[in-house]
């Protein structure tokens, strides 16, 4: 089983947080350990851009991932981009050990529409999922309720569903048979 460690940079509520959890656990019937909180990431502030860039918090989270964990997650909700995107909701590399996630936009009163946590908490899950698949070397999927389906706007966002289509999961299960994905696997 894959071993996901899940942490929140600042001021993460407990709640988005246990929601995100579960989503991941059951995406991926992954292992989730809860690390301890990382710092606010104003490491991570750009003047210019008045955001905050996600390949440096990425960086950090690198550097400071238990080595007993195959995935480190970061939940964040200030706002991120990278350098040649106006924002991101999230980012991972391909095949690589970190994501990083984002509430900053995906929370409606951001867009002028009431408070909802529910909401908040839904889309944040379809996203770490999304991450955390390209880090388990998932692509970009056509199946637009597919949480690995690209999405640049809260619309395209809001058309996936929780679970990874049967295509992404032959690929991850593929991948698993052949013990590409963990270091911790026994
Ligand atoms: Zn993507
Ligand atoms: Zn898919």
């Amino acid at each position: 089983m894959i071993v996901v460690g899940l942490l929140g940079l600042g001021n993460v509520g407990p709640a988005l947080l246990d929601t995100v959890a579960t989503s991941v656990r059951e995406a991926f019937t992954a292992d989730i350990v809860r690390l301890k909180e990382g710092p606010d990431p104003r490491y991570a502030w750009d003047d210019h851009r008045g955001q905050h860039n996600s390949e440096i918090i990425l960086r950090r989270l690198l550097a400071e991932a238990p080595p007993d964990v195959d995935r480190v997650l970061g939940v964040t909700s200030v706002d991120l981009f990278i350098p040649m995107l106006s924002f991101v909701f999230g980012q991972a590399q391909l095949n690589g050990k970190a994501a990083v996630v984002s509430s900053a936009r995906l929370d409606p009163t951001f867009h002028g529409f009431p408070v909802n946590p529910a909401l908040t908490a839904a889309r944040l899950s379809r996203e770490a999922v999304h991450e955390l698949g390209h880090t388990l070397g998932l692509t970009h999927c056509i199946v637009r309720a597919c949480p690995m389906s690209l999405a640049t706007t809260i619309a395209q966002l809001d058309a996936k569903g929780p679970e990874l289509c049967e295509g992404c999961r032959s690929v991850l299960k593929e991948k698993i048979n052949r013990g590409l994905l963990f270091l911790s696997e026994s």
